[in-house]
């Protein structure tokens, strides 16, 4: 038994054989053609071009009826490729010249393509790369008259193991004939990652050398939840995932069917249920799950892997897409959150000796001005394209949010000024994740038009416990009473000033705390988009009265142990 880890893109887990993929190699003759064949050659390469054109429509047809118009787009780069004159005049005018068949000379111009956009330094030109091979080998195959056959041969339904996959071969894949897939490389937010998620199976990627150490007809378990493939597991291993596998896909199914309907609770009041996000890529598995809008953009990773910071005209086309993708509903864009474990590659920052304690979040942005304007001012502006929300990371007290208020008022009056439209009633939070803004809640809410509980921090700084650090992770409790206490002081206080309270920390997403959390009031949970059907279904199956009750019971144990058994009780009874 081997355990490989890599970068968890779908979740959920698949058990079964290995079908290790290869690249579609084909034989390209270097064939010399006579003068007189060149206008046959021309025609060939125009059939190619319709025919690639066809499938690929064909495909886009499929792909929206079974996942949705936005992945339908992914494709509409492929057919930008498709018409584009240069590429085409290149291909006709080396013809003529060269005197070689097409093929050979469409192979040579498209590998220049690829070499050119792999010299530029921008990642997403970069990825671009992926969609011109793609397109490049569908017209490649249509000029040699071959058929694509990467899944034709499948018997059983297999777990796929490749290099890499492009969107067109994860589109090729039937959820009934692969069950997860296995990759060497690419990251979280690759095209094929996203399609991974539509496709709703699971998928682990940059593995690095996977596909060098399973070979076609391994034993596999894929967790895509934890990034993890298990290759030939052991039998004691085997049983265990059978029957985690055999437990997720009853619940799931049971948990889907309510994805779509009010999230009210069984006495009729309306708790939203929002989704946490990092990129605008993942606004399809939002809607797919169900999500009422999005609690918490986590704007960072539009800063990372990048040599410079993003200008305000980048920053509002994204904050701008995700206003339009996701109407009528909400989204709110939490602003910049550096430091603690997030860092840029480009940004030297002193090394704090404590990163999490240390110049990080608004912190940071307030040393900053330059650089939170110009964010504040691309949200802003964005506001003006649906429904924006903000709200400031860590803070500790009344001081740093007024401090923020009055740059974000500077921003307003400059876009006045200058007679850019934006939404002028744009609900400005702050995320209660220090313990000290949790016991002045009553304070911020004066200065505050809702309050986001940031659970993952605000449990590390409660409890002093690092949140990276595995040694100490036992420590991290969620129901400690300290916890529980400060979360019922935030939603009380919140709600006597008339605000509203969300949660957008992992706690919110956690079977265990949901109907506690429903009993002390909260109005919106933020999840990561795979576990909205689940807490819809608790929050459809509890009364708030029977939830109240519940919280009250939990407030007066004394360990996270008796509180966590409580609850699991609770819900065994009243929902499962
Ligand atoms: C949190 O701290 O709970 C939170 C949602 O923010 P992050 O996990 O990005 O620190
Ligand atoms: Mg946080």
């Amino acid at each position: 038994m081997i355990v490989l880890k890599g970068i968890a893109a779908a979740s959920g887990i698949s058990i079964g054989p290995a079908y290790k993929i290869g690249r579609e190699e084909f034989s390209i003759p270097q064939e010399p053609i006579k003068p007189e064949e060149i206008p046959i050659q021309i025609q060939l390469f125009e059939e190619a071009l319709i025919t690639t054109r066809k499938e690929i429509t064909e495909l886009q047809k499929r792909i929206a009826s079974d996942m949705g118009q936005d992945e339908a787009q992914i494709f509409d780069a492929h057919l930008l490729v498709l018409e584009d004159r240069m590429l085409i005049e290149e291909v006709i005018t080396r013809l003529k010249k060269e005197h070689m068949s097409v093929a050979y000379i469409f192979a040579g111009v498209l590998k220049k393509y690829i070499d050119v956009f792999s010299r530029i330094e921008d990642e997403y030109l970069k990825e671009r790369i992926t969609d011109i091979n793609d397109v490049g080998r569908r017209i490649l195959r249509n000029i040699l008259g071959k058929e694509q056959k990467l899944f034709q041969n499948l018997k059983e339904r297999v777990i796929v193991v490749a290099h890499d996959l492009s969107p067109s071969d994860t589109a090729a894949m039937h959820k009934q004939m692969v069950s997860a897939f296995v990759t060497d490389i690419g990251g979280k937010t690759s095209h094929t990652a996203i399609m991974a998620k539509s496709l709703e199976i699971p998928a682990v990627v940059g593995l690095g050398e996977v596909t060098a150490k399973i070979k076609t007809g391994d034993a596999l378990i894929v967790d895509g939840s934890m990034g993890m493939v298990i290759v030939n597991p052991d039998e004691e291993t085997l049983a265990i995932y059978q029957q985690e596998e055999r437990k997720l896909r009853g619940v799931t199914e049971k948990y889907l069917s309510v994805k779509d309907l009010p999230s009210v609770t069984a006495d009729g009041k309306k708790i939203n249920v929002a989704a946490n996000i990092e990129l605008p890529e993942e606004i399809p598995s939002v809607k797919l799950h169900g999500g009422q809008g999005i609690g918490l953009y986590r704007t960072e990773f539009f800063y990372m892997n990048r040599k410079d910071f993003p200008s305000e005209e980048e920053q509002f086309m994204a904050y701008r897409y995700v206003a339009e993708h996701m109407k009528p509903h909400s989204v709110i864009i939490r602003t910049l959150d550096l430091g603690g474990d997030k860092f840029l590659s480009h940004l030297e920052m002193p090394k704090d000796m404590q990163p999490f304690l240390g110049w990080r979040a608004i912190r940071f942005c307030l040393t900053r001005p330059d650089l939170f304007k110009i964010q504040l001012r691309a949200i802003l502006r964005a506001s003006a394209y649906g429904k924006l929300k903000l709200m400031y990371p860590m803070i500790s007290g009344v001081e740093e949010l007024v401090q923020a208020n009055a740059v974000l008022e500077g921003c307003r009056q400059e876009l006045k000024k200058e007679g850019v439209p934006f939404d002028e009633n744009i609900e400005v939070g702050a995320m209660i994740e220090v313990p000290s803004a949790a016991m002045t809640a009553d304070l911020l809410a004066k200065e505050a038009d809702f309050f986001s509980i940031g659970t993952n921090d605000l449990i590390q700084y409660s409890l002093a416990v690092d949140r990276t650090n595995e040694k100490v992770a036992y420590l991290y409790e969620p129901a400690h009473p300290a916890v529980l206490r400060m979360l019922k002081n935030v939603i009380d206080v919140a709600h006597s000033n008339n605000i509203w309270v969300g949660m957008c920390g992992e706690m919110a997403s956690e079977e265990t705390f949901a109907l506690f959390l429903i009993g002390l009031g909260l109005d919106e949970f933020s999840i990561p988009p795979q576990a909205i059907p689940q807490i819809k279904y608790i929050i459809r199956s509890v009364s708030i009265t029977e939830a109240r009750k519940i919280a009250e019971e939990a407030l007066t144990l004394s360990t996270a142990k008796a509180v966590e058994s409580f609850m699991e009780a609770r819900i065994k009874e009243i929902v499962r």
